[in-house]
């Protein structure tokens, strides 16, 4: 069969000119966070530090919610709790407009908490017990069926509960990217999603509210949402012309791909990912493009994660010490380790100096403080010299890290929030012996 032709996407990459190693090494020194020096922040509440930046937050919000809103009439957000689930966190995109997308039963509780009114909550995943999913359908909360054993499980509470439940189905399907991510949902590519619509239209024991995908993380394809749109605008189309049905929104699930740079990347993040406006233009156009009756518009719902924190985030840290490997390799040890930044496992984050510096730079690799051959932040990268005591900044760090660290070796540090008028208000404390033993017992045996 021939190929169909694809109309190439030219965009122009805005890079420096490279010199005889590689991109160009010249920047300059990051000194503060919305204007409060780096230096006062570290003094203040200690090293290493997580900094949020609230206006961050809230204008990188604000240009993605422009990009789709300008294009569709009903666009709604849901913040992705598990992306970073601090509470002031969570607020500031709460007060934006966003409602909660929770993936377990710990995070649909954290965002009642939250003050997010139980309709406004989406429950996503595959781990959702009885429990929670009595909890969801009572507060008529929105869930998404992640397979079958779950839609049966719902409905046999129905049957000892009076309120209906509100849900979508979770479909996966080939959207021309690699990894096609098929462990979650239904199939659309082999009619299972379309069996589990019939199943839950025909049990007549719910309302299918909804459909939903996410079909990866970090997708740079824009592409594929339009094709994930297509598809699940085709189902939309169906479940009016059997059922006539229309249903409330289609969810797009997260995905969107941040500024960082993915480990073996030629070229850095912030020259590659599409822009809010190439997502927004995807996604928006297969619904608009579609059989759908106008009349019968969905919501599109977005469940955008990283893309929408993780430039508001950065680690403040102090250099511990220098080392010159027996091969002669320069290497610095600094005190945010891997358990505070998971992410340095696939990105090259970017570390900025927070003093000045010359501009002589020498490749280092970068270790953590930890008692543990993994602990690396950079393999190597072009830095100024450093001396101990020196201060930097990694940045982009504010997605997955604050929800996947662990408590290892070390106690955690605190995570301050700037606001708008550039006061730090903490929204964490740093970990104590005693809040970290709070949970341990010891027999009585061995007391003595
Ligand atoms: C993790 C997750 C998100 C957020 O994904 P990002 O890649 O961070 O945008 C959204 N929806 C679901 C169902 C998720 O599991």
């Amino acid at each position: 069969m021939k190929k169909i032709f694809e109309r190439p996407i030219i965009s122009r990459i805005q890079t420096g000119m490279p010199n005889k190693i590689g991109l160009k090494t010249e920047y300059l020194p990051i000194k503060d966070i919305d204007e409060v020096p780096v230096k006062d922040l570290l003094k203040e509440y200690g090293s290493p530090l997580y900094v949020m930046s609230e206006k961050t937050i809230r204008s990188v919000y604000r240009e993605a919610y422009q990009a789709f809103s300008t294009r569709y009439p009903k666009i709604q957000f849901a913040w992705s709790y598990k992306t970073n689930y601090m509470n002031a966190v969570c607020k500031v995109f709460h007060q934006e407009g966003s409602w909660a997308e929770v993936v377990s039963g710990f995070e649909y509780e954290k965002a009642l908490k939250n003050g997010v009114s139980a309709e406004k909550i989406i429950f996503n995943g595959p781990d959702k017990s009885e429990e929670d999913l009595k909890l969801a359908i009572k507060n008529q909360s929105l869930i998404h069926i992640d397979h079958f054993d779950e839609l049966y499980t719902i409905i046999k509470l129905t049957e000892e509960l009076e309120e209906r439940p509100q849900v979508a189905i979770r479909v996966n399907m080939d959207t021309g990217i690699f990894p096609q991510w098929t462990r979650f949902g239904f199939n659309y590519d082999n009619g299972e999603a379309w069996d589990a619509i019939n199943r839950i239209m025909i049990s007549g024991k719910m309302d299918l509210i909804g459909l939903h995908a996410h079909i990866g993380t970090y997708v740079m394809v824009a592409n594929a949402y339009r094709i994930a749109g297509t598809k699940l605008s085709d189902l939309a189309v169906k479940i009016k012309n059997k059922y006539n049905t229309a249903l409330s929104y289609i969810d797009f699930g997260g995905g969107f791909a941040s500024k960082n740079t993915l480990k073996g990347a030629y070229l850095p993040g912030s020259d590659t990912t599409p822009s809010f406006d190439e997502y927004a233009e995807a996604i928006t156009s297969s619904i608009i493009n579609s059989e759908i009756n106008p009349d019968d518009l969905p919501t599109i719902i977005l469940e955008t994660g990283r893309a929408l924190i993780d430039d508001a985030g950065s680690i403040l840290g102090t250099v511990l010490a220098n080392k010159r490997m027996a091969d002669g390799t320069k290497t610095l040890i600094i005190d945010v380790g891997v358990n505070m930044l998971f992410t340095s496992f696939w990105y090259e984050h970017k570390i900025t100096p927070a003093q000045d510096f010359s501009h002589h730079t020498e490749n280092a690799k970068i270790y953590g403080p930890l008692c543990m051959n993994i602990d690396v932040i950079r393999e190597n990268v072009d830095l100024p010299p450093l001396k101990k005591g020196d201060q930097f900044v990694i940045s982009r760090i504010g997605a997955y890290n604050m929800t996947q660290w662990m408590q290892f070796i070390t106690y955690r540090p605190k995570i301050v929030m700037i606001d708008e008028s550039n006061k730090a208000h903490i929204i964490r404390n740093n970990e104590t012996l005693e809040n970290i033993t709070q949970l341990e017992l010891v027999p009585e045996h061995l007391k003595k």
